[in-house]
Formats: C-alpha cells, sequence, structure tokens
C-alpha cells in the first residue's frame, strides 16, 4: 500500500474549493485502477480565508474521512501554506497543487507514474504559454526568470508552477530546509533531486478571483533574488571599485592641467553634480545591504513559519473525548 498526499494551499476560495474535489476525485478513482493498493488524502490548508472556505472543507470532511485541514490563525501567504502542507503529510508520496484548477488533476496520473514507475524523485510541471495572463505581468515574469537565472546558482525554470509531485524523501529535504524567508521555487531548484518536467497550456480558474497583485508579485520576485542570489552584495563592491577607477584619473586629469595650464579650480557646477551622483550611488548600496540585513535580522527571531488555529486532528480528538 502506498499513499499520495494531496496539498492545497487555499485562500479564500470557498467557491473553488468544490469543483476541485469532484475533479480530484474522479482522478483519484481512474489512478486506482492503475494502482489499486494507491491510497490518497486531501489536506487542504486553509491560510487565514475570510470566507466559508474552512466550513466547505469540513463539510467535505463530514461525507470523505480522507479529507484533512489545518486552519492558519491569519493569512500567512502561500509559501507557508505550502510549508504546513509537506510538513503535516503522511504520504509516501506528496502532490501540491492550487485550489482553484490552474493545475489540472488530469494529469496527475502522468506525474505519479514518472515517481512511481520511471525512478524520478519528483515530477514537476510548467506552462508553455501565459495564455489569458496580463501582458505586462508576463512581460516582467519572463524578466524576472532570466534574471535570477544569471545571478542564482539555483536553477529556476520559468513558467514552472508549484504543481509538483515528489518522494518522501525530497519532502524530508524540503521540511529540514526551515528558513523564514522562504522562496520555494527556489529551494526545489537548490536540493537538487531529478525532476521529470511535464508541460502543458495555461488554464484560467474555475471560479474566485487572482490572489497576487502585480506589487505582491514584484515583493515575490524581490524574495526570490534576496533568498537565492548574493551577486547584489558583490554589485555595491564593483560599483565601489569603478567610481574609484573614474575619479582617479579625474585627479589625474585635474593634476595635469594645472601643470600645463595653470588652472585647477574651474567647473564646480560639474562637481556637484559627480557628488551627489556618487552620494546616490553610495545609498542605493546602503539599500541593498539593509535588505539583506532584514532578512538576516528576521531570519535571527526564529519565528514559526505558519500558526496553526484549527485542524481536523483536534477535531478528531474533540471528538473521542464525546
Ligand atoms: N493562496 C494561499 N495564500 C495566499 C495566496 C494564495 O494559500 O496568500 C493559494 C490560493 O488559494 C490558490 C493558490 O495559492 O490555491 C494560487 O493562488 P492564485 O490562484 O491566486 O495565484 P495565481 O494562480 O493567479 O498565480
Ligand atoms: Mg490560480
Amino acid at each position: 500500500m502506498s499513499l499520495l498526499s494531496v496539498i492545497i494551499p487555499c485562500f479564500n476560495e470557498q467557491e473553488a474549493i468544490p469543483f476541485f474535489y469532484d475533479a480530484m476525485v474522479k482522478t483519484a478513482s481512474d489512478m486506482k485502477e492503475t494502482w489499486p493498493d494507491l491510497e490518497f488524502e486531501y489536506l487542504f490548508i486553509d491560510d487565514g480565508s475570510r470566507d466559508n472556505t474552512l466550513e466547505t472543507v469540513e463539510k467535505l470532511r463530514e461525507k470523505d474521512k480522507c479529507v484533512r485541514f489545518i486552519s492558519f490563525s491569519r493569512n500567512f501567504g502561500k509559501e507557508a501554506a505550502l510549508y504546513a502542507g509537506l510538513e503535516n503529510a503522511r504520504g509516501d508520496y506528496a502532490v501540491t497543487m492550487d485550489a482553484d484548477m490552474q493545475d489540472p488533476p488530469s494529469i496527475l496520473p502522468e506525474m505519479f507514474r514518472a515517481v512511481k514507475e520511471e525512478g524520478y524523485d519528483s515530477a514537476a510541471t510548467r506552462r508553455v504559454t501565459r495564455r489569458g495572463e496580463p501582458v505586462i505581468r508576463s512581460f516582467f515574469a519572463r524578466r524576472f526568470y532570466r534574471l535570477i537565472n544569471r545571478m542564482s546558482s539555483a536553477d529556476i525554470v520559468d513558467g514552472a508552477r508549484d504543481y509538483r509531485i515528489m518522494t518522501r524523501r525530497m519532502v524530508d529535504a524540503i521540511v529540514g530546509m526551515r528558513e523564514y524567508n522562504r522562496f520555494t521555487k527556489g529551494i526545489y531548484g537548490w536540493i537538487g533531486f531529478n525532476t521529470k518536467w511535464i508541460e502543458f497550456e495555461n488554464v484560467e480558474r474555475v471560479a474566485g478571483e487572482t490572489k497576487w497583485s502585480f506589487w505582491k508579485l514584484f515583493g515575490y520576485a524581490m524574495e526570490g533574488i534576496i533568498g537565492f542570489s548574493t551577486i547584489p552584495l558583490s554589485m555595491a563592491t564593483w560599483f565601489g571599485i569603478l567610481m574609484s577607477i573614474i575619479s582617479f584619473l579625474g585627479i589625474l586629469f585635474i593634476i595635469v592641467k594645472k601643470i600645463v595650464y595653470g588652472d585647477p579650480t574651474s567647473g564646480w557646477s560639474s562637481l556637484v553634480c559627480i557628488i551627489l551622483l556618487i552620494a546616490g550611488i553610495q545609498l542605493f548600496c546602503m539599500g541593498i545591504i539593509g535588505q539583506y540585513l532584514a532578512k538576516a535580522y528576521l531570519e535571527t527571531k526564529h519565528r514559526p513559519i505558519y500558526i496553526a488555529r484549527r485542524t481536523s486532528e483536534d477535531e478528531d480528538k474533540e471528538k473521542e473525548k464525546q
């Protein structure tokens, strides 16, 4: 017998969850035909939703004992929800997927085959198109992936989704990375393992709306760069060296001018501009250092990645007592 944990982060997904559950159960019964000894558990992570997400999940749980949930005390973000799911999954395999059906359950059998029979540690998906997405967002997303892959040793795939199945060993490796500032796409790249990539066309969400604004995505991109590259820090050094060389040449120029023409003090307005430029660059570099310092500061507090308010295990215990 083997158990597959399906981890679903949900933030205000009351409309999407029933669609998702129906589609998932259908896929699961198809998969049981191919692999008769396969069992499922559905682990919903309610990321501090303000609608009836939790009630919707509890209703499913009354019908189906394979449904479990963890409900957060507030919104901790998708990264925290994914972590909570992986940490609490009991399966020999775990798959993370969105509640909005943008990660179609229909490709799950193919993904499962890769880890079960083809010897991969993980099977991940990437969308080949970004159809239905705002043009500006796609543009910046592409620039971001190019930039981060130049700057970081972690291999981060453009268009990769968080829809990924993995073996217990890989789940344990991820759970072992307890950093507070999480960027899962980078973590997957960093831990290695052999991954099969499965491509699919972008699907639009069935119900509800996206939780990501442009600025939220921008912040996420920054998190990724700062979390997986220290190149911005060394950039400050290179800026400094470049500036020193330029000013050294400038000084030489002035000395030669003084010796040849005897007038070192012309052009004070250009001097002011140069001072302002250098001050600007210095502040910019300090800002970069500040960003890293802020991340290091948060990291040293060792705060928990998420706080659960209620879980299905609590509920079971209450029932036992009664
Ligand atoms: N999500 C979450 N916490 C958040 C934001 C999103 O758990 O703070 C979940 C959301 O419920 C969904 C998944 O992450 O299941 C992907 O979110 P969404 O569909 O809004 O992102 P998009 O597909 O537009 O990138
Ligand atoms: Mg979505």
